[in-house]
């Protein structure tokens, strides 16, 4: 299914094999001279299927489009950017991503087997873990193998067959994720940064950056009163009022910092009990993975604002410090 979402701009509808997440849009664009796409949905069969019938409704073949660029790394935008570039596209990613993207799923796991140790370390049951590593390996399996991807760095433009767009770095739901800003027809290409109904996952893991969540909010801060009239999300549907949008995502993080307090309480837990706490009910691997490394991050950005503090073991501990005991008393929601 594909419907047009902003002149020139279409978008495929393509389907996720993923509880509670069911579709990646790809943003198809055709400018004078050709087509790109943005993002690249998750390797499955129905979803290839889908890719090839969207772009059919444009009255194009894989072969059609030129580039493709990938928001982050994640499975559901890089999936099938390997066949696309085997069509013949030149594929582009924001610079530091890329290297990013090739740890991540390398054939060696390093970077699972670092986050399993990781998980174990914050109180995550051996057994669920073992079940997130192996759920995590098949999501690898659905990533088309890149030969090359083209770097771009933060503020140079990424020509989408002769329309111009600004790449922007906005770091928090990856360390190096990347929006591209139309910036002619106000048009913001979101990826997972911001979106329309769900808060985009903001993970602590042993290799991030030092407080994805404050990274998050300041990106989110920075993009607020840029001139954008239409933004299209990688999840969800179109909608205008970016900087409403915006002050939605701050406040709710602001209630979730708070919450997280609470449930930190006045002894010293590992994070895994307060991820309990603040996600009460977790169906699968994938969402005990997101709750505790969403979880984590929310520490840490309260951890360098001086509000708790982490105690070093196995499992690490985590307390609130002395002065912000009970600052906090609203009940979690
Ligand atoms: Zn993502
Ligand atoms: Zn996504």
């Amino acid at each position: 299914m594909s419907d047009i979402v902003a002149p020139g701009i279409r978008r495929i509808a393509i389907p996720l094999p993923i509880r509670g997440l069911s579709i990646v849009n790809a943003y198809l664009v055709e400018g004078a001279h050709g087509w790109s796409l943005v993002d690249a949905g998750m390797h499955t069969a129905e979803a290839e299927q889908a890719l090839r019938a969207g772009l059919a409704e444009a009255g194009i073949g894989l072969e059609d489009v030129r580039r493709v660029f990938v928001t982050h790394l994640h499975p559901d935008h890089m999936g099938m950017a390997g066949t696309l570039e085997r069509a013949g596209a030149e594929v582009l990613m924001h610079t530091p991503e890329i290297a990013a993207a090739r740890r991540v799923w390398s054939k060696g796991h390093d970077v699972i087997d670092a986050s399993y140790e990781w998980f174990v370390r914050h109180g995550m049951p051996r057994d669920i873990d073992e079940g997130m590593r192996q759920a995590w390996i098949a999501m690898g399996e659905r990533v088309d193998d890149l030969d090359h991807v083209s770097g771009v760095n933060d503020g140079e433009i990424v020509d989408l067959g002769g329309r111009a767009t600004r790449l922007r770095w906005t770091p928090g739901h990856t360390d190096y994720h990347a929006v591209l800003i139309d910036e002619r027809d106000g048009v913001l290409f979101s990826g997972d940064h911001v979106l329309p109904r769900i808060t985009s996952n903001i993970g602590l893991y042993p290799a991030s950056r030092d407080d994805p969540l404050g990274d998050f909010l300041g990106a989110l801060s920075r993009l607020r009163d840029l001139p954008v009239k239409r933004v299209l999300p990688a999840h969800g549907d179109p909608f205008d009022d970016l900087a409403g949008r915006v002050d939605e995502l701050l406040a709710h993080h602001a209630a979730r910092l708070d919450a997280t307090l609470v449930a930190a309480g006045t002894s010293e837990r590992d994070a895994y009990a307060i991820a309990r706490v603040l996600f009460p009910v977790l169906r699968s691997p994938h969402e005990e993975r997101f709750a505790l490394a969403e979880t984590l991050a929310h520490l840490r950005h309260l951890e360098r604002k001086g509000r708790v503090r982490e105690i070093d073991g196995s499992p690490a501990r985590w307390s609130v410090t002395r002065a912000y005991q009970g600052s906090v008393i609203a009940p979690v929601a």
